[in-house]
């Protein structure tokens, strides 16, 4: 059974390990485990519905129901759920099971006065499917009993899959037809199709495979003012593509019921290496000189000492962590050595040569190769995010943040956003474990992708005190440095208010335009992505 107030299923036991706690320990101070609220006296808690169940429409006001689909994965959501303190919870949840359901529903939350939020996965990190309170009664539209694929055209590699579909439904229903998709999320077990389109996310083999953006070729919108039709063209010239406009545009234009994208053959070989190099500026050099030659690796990624110091601390086998050291000191790279993660896969012969151009260049910026470390990190790169209920339960909040800027930049807005974090928490006397890797890698930049982890505060309210402490003064950091408030996790709420400094206020009213001619009474998704829409 899923998790209702963290992440993942329910009985999983992922624990902290020692190293982990050490590390934090020493660098924050012992944790506090906060009291956390059980699922009876949250649901105990809940406000009778304004609305009435309708079964033909597959519509509950259950109150389980409507606790379970309240939140996303978001840090204010986790706190929400595990301290009790939901400020709102939806009057009902809509699973619909047929694409038609989607319509009636709509038509249905109109006659009522009701708002939609749209829900795939409900793996959102910034507050996108989270419900809040306001005067009309809101319906969370469940999407996951819309599962499946509709077509499969292998000449032009174009599969049709229903928007609720997760990623490991998809690889299994592809597998026969010796397709896949490649767009892999660290949410994957989760996320959705229409939740990867809506918020416009990149995977973990984005260099290959390529962000969501260049793999929905089209598809179907339910929108409150119609239907939009979106045909899979390879390319047009008919106008702006309109294909972009749904990309995007989290739950806020209409429900993506159905999402033609574009797959590719199974790859023949699929590989990773870690590779340590010897120091950060001459690693950040390697895989920017690496990127730019285009080589055809599906995944580069590079991670900061800090990073690398604690993936070693969170390794679950110590032992082969000392034989690491050990073997990195008799290679005689120093201490400060940091952790690149190259992938491949395709045909054979392609990926020979990627590979070939990865050690190249890694080789020649002095690196060598961890062989132990590439086949750990593939064996549990979708648990990490299981530490994070691990993590809350020793007293600790871990939060996640992205950005994306040319290559000029991304040594100093690094440095930047950690100092930034590092001393947001001064006022409490309280200090932030932060830490970062490049995570998708293009010719002209990369994304950041940096995690930072905090004491949680004896008092609910100052806990979140400090996260937004936090949250602020990374993403005034971003935004005084010119870059994007978000590279892959999208806007939500957490990230609205700095949408307009990015966009312009031509840009903001261009979206405000297009929010409009789709949903001309406000009905959709409500806050997210406009801060200041009245909705
Ligand atoms: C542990 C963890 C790891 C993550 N790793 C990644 C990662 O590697 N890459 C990445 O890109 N993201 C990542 N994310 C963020 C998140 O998983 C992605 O944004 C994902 O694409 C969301 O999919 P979902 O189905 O869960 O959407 P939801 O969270 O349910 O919704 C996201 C937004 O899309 C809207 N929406 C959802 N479905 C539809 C639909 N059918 N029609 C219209 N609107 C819809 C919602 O209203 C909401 O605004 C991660 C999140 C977590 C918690």
């Amino acid at each position: 059974m899923r998790s209702w107030n963290g992440w993942g299923d329910e009985g999983d036991t992922t624990s902290l390990g020692g190293g982990g706690r050490k590390l934090l320990e020493s660098s924050l101070g012992p944790g506090r485990p906060p009291r956390e609220a059980t699922l009876a006296e949250v649901v105990g808690a809940v406000p009778p519905s304004r609305l009435e169940p309708v079964e033909e429409l597959h519509v509950t006001t259950d109150a389980e129901m409507r606790v379970r689909r309240a939140r996303g994965q978001s840090l204010p959501d986790l706190a929400a759920l595990r301290y009790g303190r939901l400020e709102a919870v939806p009057d009902a949840v809509a699973r619909p099971v047929e694409t038609s359901d989607v319509r009636a529903l709509i038509d249905h939350a109109r006659s009522v006065g009701a708002r939609l939020i749209p829900y795939g996965g409900g793996t959102s990190v910034v507050g996108g499917v989270s419900a809040r309170p306001g005067p009309d009664p809101l319906i969370t539209v469940d999407l996951g009993g819309l599962v499946g694929v509709r077509n499969v055209d292998g000449q032009s590699g174009l599969v049709s899959v229903l928007a609720g579909t997760t990623g490991p439904a998809l690889a299994t229903l592809l597998a026969g037809h010796g397709l896949v998709i490649g767009h892999e999320p660290q949410s994957w077990e989760l996320a959705t199709v229409g939740g990867w389109v809506a918020a416009r996310g990149s995977g973990l083999k984005s260099l290959g495979a390529g962000r969501i953006e260049q793999l929905f070729a089209g598809g179907t919108l339910e929108a409150p003012a119609g239907t939009l039709a979106m045909q899979p063209y390879p390319a047009s010239a008919a106008g702006p593509d309109l294909r972009q406009l749904v990309l995007g545009s989290e739950g806020r234009l209409g429900i993506l019921t159905e999402a033609t994208l574009r797959a590719s053959p199974n790859p023949e070989v699929e590989g990773m290496a870690a590779w340590a190099l010897p120091a950060w500026p001459a690693a950040v050099d390697a895989v920017r000189q690496l990127v730019q030659t285009r080589p055809g690796l599906s995944l580069l990624r590079l991670s900061t000492l800090a990073e690398t110091r604690t993936l070693l601390a969170f390794a679950e086998k110590p032992a082969q962590t000392r034989a690491l050291g050990a073997y990195i000191r008799a290679r005689r790279l120093p201490a400060d050595w940091v952790l690149v993660l190259c992938g491949v896969a395709g045909r054979r012969r392609t990926a020979k040569a990627a590979a070939d151009e990865a050690k190249a260049v890694l080789g020649g910026h002095g690196g060598i190769r961890l062989p132990a470390l590439a086949a750990a990190w593939s064996k549990t790169r979708f648990r990490s995010p299981y530490l994070r209920n691990a993590l809350w339960s020793a007293g600790y909040a871990s939060d996640t943040l992205e950005t994306a800027t040319d290559w000029a930049h991304v040594p100093g807005l690094l440095a930047r956003i950690e100092a930034a974090l590092g001393s947001a928490l001064a006022p409490w006397g309280e200090t932030v474990h932060v830490f970062t890797h490049l995570s998708h890698l293009y010719p002209s930049g990369s994304s950041l992708y940096i995690t930072y982890i905090f004491r949680l505060a004896p008092d609910p309210d100052e806990t979140m005190a400090r996260w937004r402490a936090l949250k602020a003064a990374a993403s005034q950091t971003i935004r005084a440095d010119g870059a994007t408030i978000s590279h892959h996790h999208g806007v939500g709420v957490d990230h609205a208010p700095y949408l307009a400094d990015e966009k312009g206020p031509l840009g903001m009213a261009a979206l405000r335009a297009v929010v409009r001619t789709f949903d001309p009474d406000g009905m959709m998704n409500p806050g997210v992505l406009l801060a200041d829409d009245p909705g």
